[in-house]
């Protein structure tokens, strides 16, 4: 099943222009528009691990619990590691719409920061942030019809986009990542253990580099093993890490010789 990520499920309102960082758009989403909320329901949002990570700390539950009450797994053929996406309720709205608007709305996932901009990657090797952008115009969304004027980086800027994009670097650079794209290459059980465990679980993972010999097996240095057991953001980070090494051979943090 191939969805696009921002893009609600019934209509194709992908603008086929291209834009860089520097390209304008007029846009306002506020409270007094007759469209608000419209947008939050029957839309494909991806979940990256940072979004997990977020949305299951302000909840107060697990990633555990996190995924299995509000999401779904979906295979990308493009990637051929699995994605997580947010389940609609039965009538099709986001679970975390309320009547103010977004319930979550500062740990809101990253394809409802960037709407209605969209995030392209051009196929090559490796990706820094993403490669192009376009808009998703929506028939309901009055935004458009505002005056106020953003750059795509003035847009990313206020979403806090950036800081999206350093926790999933190395991630993203995972899942697009040229070995696993070669004709023929599947990722086996293992890997996709690991691959789930790394990207979306870090409370089972945080108990697997403190509470198995983890850190009898692996080179990490002091300074970094009191970091990421201070601070889950950068325990990602280094799960993240860790999985280039045990998918692609890529490491950070080698294995100590026997
Ligand atoms: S302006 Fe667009 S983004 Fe904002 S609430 Fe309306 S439909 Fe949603
Ligand atoms: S997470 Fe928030 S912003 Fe995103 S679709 Fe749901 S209610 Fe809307």
């Amino acid at each position: 099943m191939e969805e696009e990520a921002g893009k609600h499920q019934d209509k194709n309102p992908i603008e086929p222009v291209r834009m860089t960082l520097d390209s304008k758009f007029r846009f306002s989403c506020n409270k007094g528009l007759e469209c608000f909320r419209s947008c939050c329901g029957k839309i494909t949002v991806f979940l990256t691990p940072y979004d997990v990570l977020r949305i299951k700390n302000r909840l107060g539950i697990t990633s555990a619990e996190f995924l299995s009450l509000y999401t779904r797994i979906v295979d990308l053929k493009k990637t051929k590691l699995p994605f997580f996406l947010l389940n609609m309720t039965e009538d099709g709205r986001c679970p975390f719409v309320g009547e103010d608007g977004c319930n979550i709305y500062t740990d809101r996932p990253l394809v409802c920061r960037y709407y209605p901009i969209g995030l392209g990657f051009l196929k090559g090797d490796g990706i820094e942030g993403g490669d192009f952008y376009f808009t998703i115009r929506e028939p309901f969304c009055k935004g458009f019809e505002e005056e106020r004027e953003w750059s795509v980086q003035t847009w990313r800027e206020s979403q806090e986009i950036d800081r999206y994009d350093l926790m999933n670097k190395d991630w993203f650079d995972i899942v697009l990542n040229k070995k696993l794209r070669a004709a023929g290459v599947e990722p086996d059980e293992k890997s996709q253990r690991l691959y789930m465990l790394g990207s979306f679980d870090m409370d089972s993972f945080r108990k697997f580099v403190f509470e198995s010999r983890f850190l009898d097996l692996y080179d990490v240095d002091r300074a970094t093993v009191e970091m990421i057991r201070d601070d889950e953001a950068e325990l990602l980070r280094f799960a993240h890490k860790w999985l280039k090494g045990v998918l692609f051979g890529e490491y950070t943090y080698p294995r100590k010789e026997a």
